[in-house]
């Protein structure tokens, strides 16, 4: 790549803060609301227009609190929930106790919710800016740059986090990263999410079962002879009532690459309208369905994952191991989804042996989050310290709010006493997450 020199320059400084949080998804907005809850003065910056990541902008609407037997995530994932369900912006309440998956959520709903949560904690919040350059002094990173409206702007704090869901402040800072699975070095599969609307939900329900099998067959065949798009086979459609999120198009490629992610989301349109127009001609009480919207984003499943202080595995997660700096629970299984883009998912093998045993759940350390290079930059959310593996299961929204929640905690404790959140009295840390309403047990 051919390179060109840009000239040094006297930079702005926009705003100053304790904690600047790099990216408003799940994880930065659990991180921001807990830090400044307890004392810090934050600065949120986000490159799209609203609030929520993957949770809105990728039309991901599905919490997992459950360990198959009870609810063990609670803290800033629960309050959400609380807030949602007030609005009436759940839609629907997963009451069989033995699944993981608890609640449905509007991502409309969860736009003004995150907000008001932000606010109210007093959080300055900067939407449409992308956070670029990392200031760098030494061992510390001392804020970020951002090409405003009005040109270069440097955001500075004592304390950055990377919620950028790729890592890309981090990677900018040089901090060592992995990426995809071993074999290939490929990531997980990304999917164009999409509500359908113009369903007739009555006839779609008086739909014999046998029918609807029948055209499932037929939709896996067509897309084994390349004449439907491929799909994940444990999913039939004609089961989807009006004005549901589908999550049935699946696309392979890189989340680094722009080029590549702007082809595979024109590819992923089209493929949509290849569904739609099937379930127009052939699926009773479609006939009129149509797109009410694809995902303002693509889905990304896995990008980045750091080097941190300790690394997430496999092991730990099936083993359900405890840690002596846990933040919280987690329960959800090892879902990997093929990344040649099949749609292909190993939750659909429904294999007991990507799972957490029923009734058991792994602790999320926050070493997960920290690194050796630069100790006052942390990582939270899908590019967090873990394996392929162990990524496939952490990355799920009340995983990574939870892990951010605790990651805001820690950093506000580390303003009060001055030290790094590497040095973090994880004692007094686990009481100001218990106040806060973070389930937590058998800490060793
Ligand atoms: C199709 C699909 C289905 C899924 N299903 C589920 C599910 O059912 N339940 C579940 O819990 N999880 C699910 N997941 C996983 C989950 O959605 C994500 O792993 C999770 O949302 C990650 O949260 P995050 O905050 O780390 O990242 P993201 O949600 O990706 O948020 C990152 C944010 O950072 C912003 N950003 C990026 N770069 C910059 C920058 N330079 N400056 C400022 N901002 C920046 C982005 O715009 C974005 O808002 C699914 C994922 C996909 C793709």
């Amino acid at each position: 790549m051919s390179e060109i020199p840009v000239p040094a320059a006297r930079v702005p400084v926009q705003a100053e803060a304790d904690v600047l949080v790099c990216g408003g998804g799940s994880a930065g907005v659990a991180c921001a609301v807990a830090a400044a809850r307890r004392g810090a003065r934050v600065i949120l910056l986000e490159r799209w227009p609203m609030l929520g990541g993957m949770a809105t902008a990728g039309l991901v609407t599905c919490f997992h609190r459950r360990d198959r037997e009870k609810i063990v995530i609670r803290g800033l994932v629960e309050e959400t929930v609380r807030r949602l369900d007030a609005r009436g912006w759940i839609r629907l309440h997963v009451r069989n106790a033995s699944v993981h998956e608890t609640e449905w959520f509007e991502p409309e709903g969860m736009k003004v919710v995150w907000d008001a949560m932000l606010r109210e904690a007093g959080v300055r919040i900067f939407c449409g800016l992308a956070a670029g350059e990392p200031i760098l002094d030494g061992k510390r990173v001392r804020g970020v740059l951002a090409d405003t409206k009005r040109g270069r702007r440097a955001f500075r704090a004592t304390f950055v986090v990377d919620a950028t869901g790729d890592g890309d402040v981090a990677a900018k800072a040089g901090l060592p990263f992995e990426y995809g699975r071993p074999t290939d070095g490929r990531v997980q599969g990304m999917t164009l999410m999409y509500a359908l609307c113009g369903v007739d939900n009555e006839r779609r329900r008086a739909l014999p079962r046998e029918e609807r099998d029948a055209i499932h067959a037929e939709m896996l065949a067509l897309a084994r002879d390349g004449k439907l798009p491929t799909f994940n086979p444990a999913f039939n459609p004609c089961g989807a009532p009006n004005r549901w999120w589908l999550n049935m198009c699946a696309v392979a490629g890189s989340p680094l690459d722009e080029e590549e992610l702007t082809r595979q989301t024109a590819l992923a349109r089209e493929r949509v309208w290849q569904f739609v127009e099937y379930f127009r001609r052939r699926v009773p009480g479609y006939e009129q369905a149509t797109v009410e919207q694809t995902a303002p984003s693509i889905g990304l499943r896995e990008s980045r994952r750091f080097k941190g202080l300790c690394t997430l595995t496999r092991e730990m997660v099936l083993g359900a191991l405890k840690q002596p700096d846990a933040l919280g629970h987690g329960v959800w299984m090892i879902d990997i989804h093929d990344p040649l883009g099949t749609g292909h998912t190993t939750w659909s093998d429904r294999d007991e042996r990507a799972m957490v045993p029923p009734g058991q759940s792994y602790h999320i350390p926050l070493r997960m989050c920290l690194n050796d290079r630069i100790p006052n930059l942390s990582v939270v959310g899908r590019p967090a310290s873990a394996t392929h593996e162990a990524h496939a299961s952490v990355r799920v929204m009340s995983h990574t709010m939870t892990m951010a929640q605790g990651v805001g905690t820690a950093l506000a404790l580390a303003l009060e006493s001055g030290r790094d959140p590497a040095q973090t009295d994880l004692p007094r840390l686990h009481r100001a997450l218990k106040e806060d309403g973070v389930h937590l047990e058998d800490v060793p």
